[in-house]
């Protein structure tokens, strides 16, 4: 637990018990121990699931429980400093729908927050209509935010929604969208609720702040949302300006850098109000951060140093303080907090199915002689050099003799001056001395059934670490030191960066027991992994299962199960069409296998639908280490 510190990362919600085993706490409630969920049988049960779906790793398993949780500590965060500040308004939060749009989820997120009022945050058209059908089941209060960058068609789809009664608020990306907003409002004789996206000062300079500041991608500055106002005053429509929203970027490290961020925008929004706008609804944007590494720095992109508590006490404080100074009413504060909201819920599961064993040299004195005499001449004095340094204890002098000597025997080698068992000699001879003088890379490559660029891709593209650990055998010291490489056919697809900025991960000798499987869990990663992940190679999407705490005999059930897309569909979604590719194939067996070897033609036919039915993963067989009965 300690050596990868779980208490620190994955409280309250992440644990190991007693038998060395992850345990998920689904309500985030350490006293209720009994509520435990043990996450190996979790996976166990998922496996072997008697549906007509095949499930299979790597899987992602949805917690439920875990996702109202976090969404009640929220939500009770900003009530108890409402309430503690003496703020006149409430909190009302969105769910930015870009973090992970998996449909579950977000109709998750609006049935337990119906009851505050929580809403969605969209930012183009599929998700703005995925927005509407799903708040059609929510509170007719909870905003329906509009962001991004909008077309007429986005704007007509947001003001249709407000026809249907949605409590729908466009933000106004670009200058450029008022005229529309205006023009199309007018023809479908709906009145509109406008907000802006204000560029502030105020930069986070971590990477997620790279677009924000003067200079950022983002928003209206002073003068453009100056005549937005003069524009809305001129078409009599000056009280459909009602919110001011800004976003200064995800993982905001430090509550003095969101508190200077917050008191600027409130500053603006008290501005708006002496200008005659009817503003009544300050949106702070995302930003609220995760401890992927349980550090609590503030002066890492993978770290925050405050809790969710001290965030929404900045923020009230910060708007009240603004509107007190300027005779200000409260305004409802809205957040668009997506990655501390969904990071937590889910977990990724995958099996690190072979690893790199240091391969022993096995050179007796005689093979070294027998060698020794074959060297090339030119050689010989590396190998004299290199005996003396070993000799003298000189390890340094002995690893730059070693490298020299591996070097000219490729080039001979490459002129084909010496044979392949002279090569294979020399990496031996140098491999045995690294190991005598313990200069061997200690570190094992584990071979996991993943892919990087479809589950993490936020480590390949900017380098994001997220917490990975194996999920059993906790109980046992990891005698070994790993990193993590996947199944594309990519140097980049690799995990060699940990937190605690480690370069290996502590990890158990494979087989351990009887050919036990080894299963690891990547956690935090429920926001943006999912919606941003590829197809590099063709891997698609894992399996995915819910699992919500029950009273049952295992202390949970497995609610839904969906397979991870089969080669078929990761085929057509690069418009190749399986059908066809199958009868083109088809005919060939036809064509070109008799009947009487080993396999026939049906067999093989057979053999071939079943790969393009199936996952692109190894399959590894969906046996678990342990049974359910455990
Ligand atoms: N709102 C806007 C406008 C964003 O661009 C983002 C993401 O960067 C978010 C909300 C969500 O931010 P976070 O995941 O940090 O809560």
């Amino acid at each position: 637990n300690a050596l990868y510190n779980i208490d620190g990362w994955g409280a309250p919600y992440f644990s190991v018990n007693s038998s060395g085993n992850v345990t998920v706490r689904p309500h985030g409630d350490r006293t209720l121990e009994h509520q435990e969920i043990d996450l190996i049988l979790a996976v166990n049960k998922s496996l072997s699931l008697k549906t007509n779906v095949h499930v299979q790793l790597p899987l992602i398993i949805r917690f439920p429980d875990v996702l109202k949780n976090r969404l009640e500590c929220l939500q009770s965060a900003f009530n108890y400093a409402v309430k503690s500040e003496c703020y006149t308004s409430h909190y009302q939060g969105v769910y930015p729908v870009k973090c992970n749009q998996d449909r579950f989820l977000v109709e998750d997120i609006v049935e337990f927050g119906t009851t505050f009022r929580f809403g969605l945050e969209a930012g183009s058209k599929p998700e703005l209509l995925l927005a509407m059908s799903c708040l059609c089941k929510g509170s007719s209060e909870s905003f329906l935010i509009c962001n991004g960058f909008k077309d007429d068609e986005y704007i007509s789809l947001a003001l249709i929604a407000r026809k249907l009664l949605l409590n729908t608020v466009i933000v106004l990306e670009q200058e450029e969208e008022l005229d529309s907003v205006i023009d199309i409002s007018l023809k479908l004789g709906v009145r509109p609720v406008v907000g802006v996206r204000a560029k502030l000062r105020t930069k986070h300079s971590g990477h997620f702040g790279s677009t924000s500041g003067e200079k950022g991608k983002f928003g209206l500055n002073t003068t453009q949302i100056l005549r937005v106002v003069k524009k809305l005053g001129q078409c009599g429509m000056l009280d459909c300006f009602q919110l001011l929203h800004f976003h200064i970027g995800s993982q905001i490290p430090s509550t003095s850098l969101l508190a200077d961020g917050v008191g600027e925008a409130a500053q603006i929004y008290c501005e708006l109000v002496r200008l005659g706008a009817s503003m009544k609804v300050i949106d702070i944007g995302g930003g609220l951060g995760i401890d992927y590494d349980g550090s609590k720095s503030t002066d890492s992109d993978i770290s925050v140093g405050y809790t969710l508590e001290e965030y929404a006490a900045a923020v009230v404080q910060a708007v009240k303080f603004v509107c007190d100074r300027n005779s200000v009413k409260h305004p409802v504060i809205c957040s668009e907090s997506g990655r501390a909201l969904v990071s937590h819920h889910s977990v990724l599961i995958f099996e690190a199915v072979s690893s790199s064993k240091y391969i022993v040299p096995t050179m007796s004195p005689f093979d070294i002689q027998h060698f020794v005499q074959q060297l090339p001449e030119d050689a010989h004095l590396d190998y004299i050099n290199l005996s003396q340094s070993v000799v003298r204890g000189d390890y340094e002098a002995c690893l730059a003799y070693a490298d020299q000597l591996k070097h000219k025997c490729v080039e001979k080698f490459k002129d084909g001056l010496l044979d392949i068992e002279q090569l294979a000699a020399s990496d031996g001879l140098c491999d045995l001395i690294a190991k005598e003088i313990g200069a061997s890379d200690p570190v094992t490559t584990y071979h996991v059934n993943l892919s990087v660029f479809t589950s993490i891709p936020d480590f390949w593209g900017i380098g994001q670490m997220f917490p990975i650990v194996p999920i059993h055998r906790l109980d046992e010291y990891p005698t070994k030191r790993g990193i993590l490489s996947d199944l594309t056919c990519d140097s980049d697809g690799k995990i060699d960066k940990f937190i605690g900025g480690e370069s290996s991960l502590p990890l158990h000798e494979l087989e351990g027991e009887s050919g036990m499987k080894y299963y690891m869990g990547l956690f935090l990663g429920g926001a943006y992994q999912e919606a941003l992940g590829g197809v590099h190679n063709l891997f698609g999407g894992p399996s995915v299962v819910r699992v919500s705490q029950s009273d049952g005999p295992f202390g949970f059930v497995v609610t839904r199960a969906t397979p991870g897309p089969s080669c078929s569909d990761v085929l057509r979604s690069m418009q190749h069409e399986p059908e066809i590719m199958f009868q083109a194939l088809k005919h060939r067996i036809e064509e070109y296998v008799d009947n009487d070897g080993n396999m026939d033609a049906a067999m093989i036919a057979g053999g071939i639908a079943q790969s393009f039915h199936n996952m692109p993963y190894l399959t590894v067989g969906s046996s678990c280490c342990l049974t359910a009965a455990n």
